[in-house]
């Protein structure tokens, strides 16, 4: 039982070295987060060492009678916090979770319609390498040329036109709320399921500040790592128990073997604390950074270095940062935040003239720092930062100093070594 360092001083570097990288840079990652303290501990924990298969009170091994506690807690805190009448807290990732939903509710060769994933929709809505296009039929709506939203007329004639089996609401990058009465409505209409993955934005529902799939939908799957900010893992939800049998079966055995009962313990942790007005704080700075963000860089001098932002702004936590018309591409302005301290991601833009490893766009979230402290104040620093270094010329050294100083004030992990 000798320490990592130990053991392992190869291993042991990567861990230290991680933690001063996240403690150096503002990380502006739109589906990262950091997770407290409270659920670090259970994921470095003997939970571990536990195989569960089954559910709470049903399970094929023995000595589950505590782990049984943990998956409860979670289950009960999931539906309460979502007004969920049903919760599956097991999937290990987001992509587990949307495997098993449409193995649910969908059938191999049914058609799928999903956001498509250049215009912002995730690989498991259909894209042709993943699970999901390989399966099934899968068709999508894009946003609108000129608006860059989702037109929910395009939805329902690509709806009536391909009559799918199940609808796909939710996004890995768009700025805006989607009508989930109007895809409920498009569902009714077609006979198609309504699935709404809300992985994004499940921290924003949790505190009530952004509308709640869970009324709308037959069943809402997410992640638990991205707004809401606990461990790396994802959950499904419904407003009934209709398909409860369905969606739990398809999770274990249909996708899954043993849970993961360490990370089980910390969602339930993450799920508590999402309910507390801390939390709903958190993810109101959230938001609130992501506007401040937005407006930055859509003033006449970031508009005049060719940065604008996709659909004006935001209502959530990130904006996408339109650059077709700068000279810097998606992997330059990324390169360039990246040597002044910022981490974000390069990504493409709805009809990006630019190939997808280079892009014309640049997604950029506040979860993470809203999570490390940051309250407007903090947030318009940031966002001029990241429209000075956006121009041409940018005094790269002096922004670094900056970056410097913001992280100097807002210490993460303070005491924590690895
Ligand atoms: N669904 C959406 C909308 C996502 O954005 C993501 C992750 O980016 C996932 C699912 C998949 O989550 P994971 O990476 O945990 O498999």
């Amino acid at each position: 039982n000798a320490p990592l360092s130990e053991v392992d001083p190869e291993i042991a570097a990567v861990l230290e070295q991680e933690l001063g990288r996240q403690r150096d840079y503002l990380e502006m990652i739109a589906s990262e987060n950091f997770v407290p303290v409270s659920v670090l501990q259970s994921q470095g924990s003997v939970l571990t060492n536990k195989y569960a298969e089954g559910y709470p009170g049903r399970r094929y091994y023995g000595g589950c009678e505590f782990v049984d506690v943990a998956e409860s807690l979670a289950i009960e805190r999931a539906k309460s916090l979502f007004g969920a009448a049903y919760a599956n807290v097991q999937p290990h990732s987001g992509a587990s979770a949307n495997a098993a939903v449409l193995s649910a509710i969908a059938t191999p060769g049914d058609t799928i319609l999903g956001l498509e994933l250049a215009h912002g929709g995730h690989l498991t809505h259909g894209m042709k390498l993943n699970f999901s296009g390989k399966l099934y039929d899968a068709v999508s709506y894009g946003v609108d040329p000129e608006t860059f939203l989702v037109d929910m007329n395009v939805v329902r004639d690509k709806a009536l036109a391909h009559k799918p089996k199940v609808i796909i609401a939710g996004w890995s990058a768009y700025p805006r709320h989607l009508d989930f009465q109007a895809f409920r409505d498009i569902a009714d209409e077609v006979g198609a399921t309504l699935w709404v993955d809300m992985a994004h934005f499940a921290g924003l529902v949790a505190a009530g500040l952004h509308p709640s799939p869970v009324p709308y939908a037959d069943v809402v799957s997410s992640t638990v790592h991205k707004t809401i900010g606990g461990p790396r893992s994802g959950f499904i939800v419904s407003r009934d128990t209709e398909l409860a049998k369905k969606l739990n079966s398809n999770v274990f055995p249909g996708q899954q073997g043993g849970p993961l009962m360490h990370v089980i313990a910390a969602k339930a942790t993450a799920f508590k604390l999402a309910a507390t007005d801390e939390f709903a704080d958190r993810q109101a700075r959230t938001i609130s950074g992501a506007r401040i963000l937005a407006e930055r860089l859509t003033s006449d001098d970031s508009r005049a270095a060719g940065v604008d932002v996709l659909t004006g702004g935001t209502d959530v936590h990130l904006v996408l940062a339109d650059l077709r018309t700068s000279p810097l591409d998606g992997q330059q302005a990324e390169d360039v935040l990246h040597s002044v301290g910022i981490t974000v991601n390069r990504n493409s833009v709805p009809f990006d003239p630019r190939p997808p490893m280079v892009t014309s766009g640049l997604r950029i979230g506040t979860p993470a720092l809203a999570t490390r402290g940051f309250g407007d104040a903090e947030f318009t620093e940031v966002a001029d930062i990241i429209a000075l270094a956006l121009r041409p010329g940018a005094d790269v050294p002096g922004l670094r100093q900056r970056v410097a100083a913001l992280t100097e004030r807002f210490p993460l992990y303070p005491g924590l070594a690895q």
